[in-house]
């Protein structure tokens, strides 16, 4: 993750505030609001409360300007993104009044949770990107404490932005991090020695993914000798970045022995940018290029980058499939998770970056909103999925608890209010208390609620995954074929991963079926699944195209065989909608007679389906 400079305010009510000069300040910074977590928090919510008394929302549920935590949840509710669609419909369409925060709502950030088959929208305003920089002002203290000398060089990060799209109403909608990279925070950041990126802000600017990832790795190649950390947002991007270096090695050196930048490089800000970087380098192109001509690619991250201390991307979550191909890049070097955020709000940081990926633990600090914490139960072990109460209940919501009273090992959905105008708002995350900084909990981070397959930003949950698969199985019915069982996984052993789909049928006579019909059922599944999905396939190239492997008959009565030989109780033994089991999955590819792939890319075009586009 970006980090921001030594910059930070002093309370939750100012900040844009105190610059502070030390890392020392930062690491009080941190003492002080854990120590006092429950004080933060209750400041927090009075604060919230208070700013927010003559909105519709709150209103509307009776609060009557109370700022007191009780009040508070004795009468709003906890709710989901499809609770607040009708209000937030009204502000997309242009209603400025104070439906949800007394403040201008400035944009929309677009979430990768989807509703509807539609990104999210989650309202913001202006003084939230002050308190995004101030999550990211904490990482490099924190991180400097483990490894010192990071302020000597310069991190070669991956960052991308995404097309914008506006709403009927005139406002922006685009991704929380677009939104940070193309605001002054990160434009203009002052000089800070450790937001010393190897990319021009120019580079990460550019809205071509190809041109930007190609002008990025070629200043990253340039100045290699000075890059002590590399990183991405998410495992996935970095691999991407990697398997574009694959590709296109030979052109970056050509770039690099002449000094000039290639053709295909046609934004005119990222080629001056990098153009005032690059000087003609033979000697470093005859390296680089003897480096990625030597048949494996196992560590190439430490030989191109020789002084890389550690790669910093979230490997928890989703992502922990990209750790073997990442650990085989870079010689396993130490993979940093350094956050935990998302659209609705920034939550916490790792306060022990250098721990293995599996005992990664986020810190939630006090003053980034109000948390609360509702119990949940882990369901089945196998499939690892969660119970999910839908509406919650009265004694569901006497359940929910306060930051500082969540008990160690127990798992909790994330319920947060923001200054950003979300009330007891159910982000959809499942964390588990690992242990405490001072009052402050931390957490593991568990599962997104619900969803069955990620291979990047996508989230697919189990609903929409029946839904794309019944559309496409319908076409079977015209060749007397019937879809008998089916579940998927997501397979990232090549890059970009893609999901695959295991389906047992009931055929009267195979011949009758030809493989176009079964690319067509592909197709089907991609067209019916969430626009993120599709923006990664279409867009974005992170996910390849999809897959369905036919398996003998019989193979799904093997499988439920195999989960009862673990332990399953036969009578709550259903098909698991998802596989992550490795002895699962070798056992459904045992029995695969035919596979399929997409055989194009489905639709996408960036913004909601109604609006109009602006790049
Ligand atoms: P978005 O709303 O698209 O920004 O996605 C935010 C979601 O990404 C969070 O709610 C999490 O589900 C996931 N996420 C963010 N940070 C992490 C992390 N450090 N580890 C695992 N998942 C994460």
């Amino acid at each position: 993750m970006p980090e921001a400079p030594n910059i930070l305010s002093d309370s939750a009510d100012c900040i844009d505030g105190i610059v502070v000069e030390s890392n020392n300040k930062v690491l009080k910074f941190i003492e002080d609001v854990t120590a006092h977590a429950d004080e933060v928090q209750r400041r927090v919510l009075s604060e919230i409360l208070s700013r927010s008394a003559n909105v519709e929302y709150l209103q509307r549920y009776g609060l009557n300007g109370c700022t007191d935590r009780e009040t508070f949840k004795k009468v709003i509710p906890v709710v989901t993104y499809e609770d607040l669609k009708p209000d937030i419909e009204r502000i997309a369409n242009g209603d400025t009044s104070p439906i949800l925060c007394s403040q201008p709502i400035s944009e929309f950030l677009t979430s990768s949770g989807t509703s509807a088959g539609e990104r999210k929208l989650m309202p913001t305003i202006e003084e939230e990107l002050g308190r995004r920089s101030l999550l990211y002002s904490l990482l490099m203290p924190v991180m400097s404490q483990f490894l010192p000398g990071l302020d000597k060089g310069k991190g070669m990060y991956f960052l991308f932005v995404k097309s914008e799209a506006k709403t009927p109403g005139g406002l922006v909608a685009r991704p929380v991090l677009t939104s940070y990279y193309r605001s002054s925070h990160f434009k203009n950041r002052p000089n800070d020695p450790y937001t010393n990126y190897t990319s021009p802000k120019e580079t990460i600017l550019c809205l071509d993914s190809y041109q930007s990832m190609y002008s990025q790795l070629l200043c990253g190649l340039f100045q290699n000798e000075d890059v002590v950390r590399v990183g991405a947002v998410f495992a996935s991007g970095f691999i991407r970045a990697i398997q574009f270096l694959e590709k296109h090695w030979s052109l970056l050196c050509k770039d690099i022995r002449t000094g000039t930048i290639d053709s295909k490089i046609t934004d005119p800000s990222a080629r001056e940018a990098v153009m005032k970087i690059l000087k003609p380098n033979p000697k470093l192109a005859d390296f680089v290029e003897a480096e990625c001509s030597k048949g494996s690619w196992k560590g190439i991250i430490t030989r191109l980058w020789p002084e890389t201390k550690y790669i910093d991307v979230i490997v928890t979550g989703t992502m922990s499939q990209y750790i073997p191909a990442l650990d085989y890049y870079s010689n396993a070097l130490p993979l940093v998770c350094t956050m935990y955020a998302s659209s609705e709000c920034y939550f916490g940081i790792n306060l022990n970056p250098l721990c293995s990926p599996s005992e990664v633990s986020y810190t939630l600090i006090p003053n980034m909103a109000y948390f609360e914490f509702l119990p949940v139960t882990r369901k089945d072990e196998l499939t690892g999925s969660i119970s999910e109460p839908t509406a919650l209940n009265d004694k569901e919501k006497q359940q929910l608890v306060d930051l500082v009273d969540v008990n160690l090992g127990q798992d909790y959905e994330l319920v947060v209010t923001t200054y950003a105008g979300l009330y007891r708002y159910r982000v959809g995350d499942i964390l588990r208390v690992s242990g405490f900084k001072n009052k402050a909990p931390q957490f593991n981070f568990i599962c997104r609620k619900n969803v069955v397959l990620s291979i990047d930003s996508d989230k697919t949950d189990e609903v929409e995954l029946q839904n794309a698969v019944k559309n496409a199985a319908n076409q079977l019915l015209q060749y007397e074929a019937s879809l008998v069982e089916y579940t998927s996984y997501a397979d990232t052993s090549a890059i970009p991963g893609h999901y695959v789909l295991f389906w047992e049928l009931s055929v009267k006579d195979s011949t009758l079926i030809a493989p176009s019909v079964f690319e067509d059922c592909c197709f089907t599944v991609e067209e019916s699944l969430n626009s993120v999905y599709r923006q990664g396939r279409v867009c974005d190239k992170s996910i390849g195209p999809l897959e369905i492997r036919v398996v003998e008959n019989g193979t799904f009565d093997m499988l439920m065989d195999f989960a009862l030989s673990q332990g399953s109780s036969i009578n709550q033994y259903k098909t698991p909608r998802c596989v992550k089991y490795a002895p699962i999955i070798e056992l459904l590819n045992s029995r695969v007679i035919s596979s399929y792939f997409s055989p194009k890319c489905p639709r996408w075009t960036a913004g909601h389906k109604q609006w109009c586009t602006q790049n």
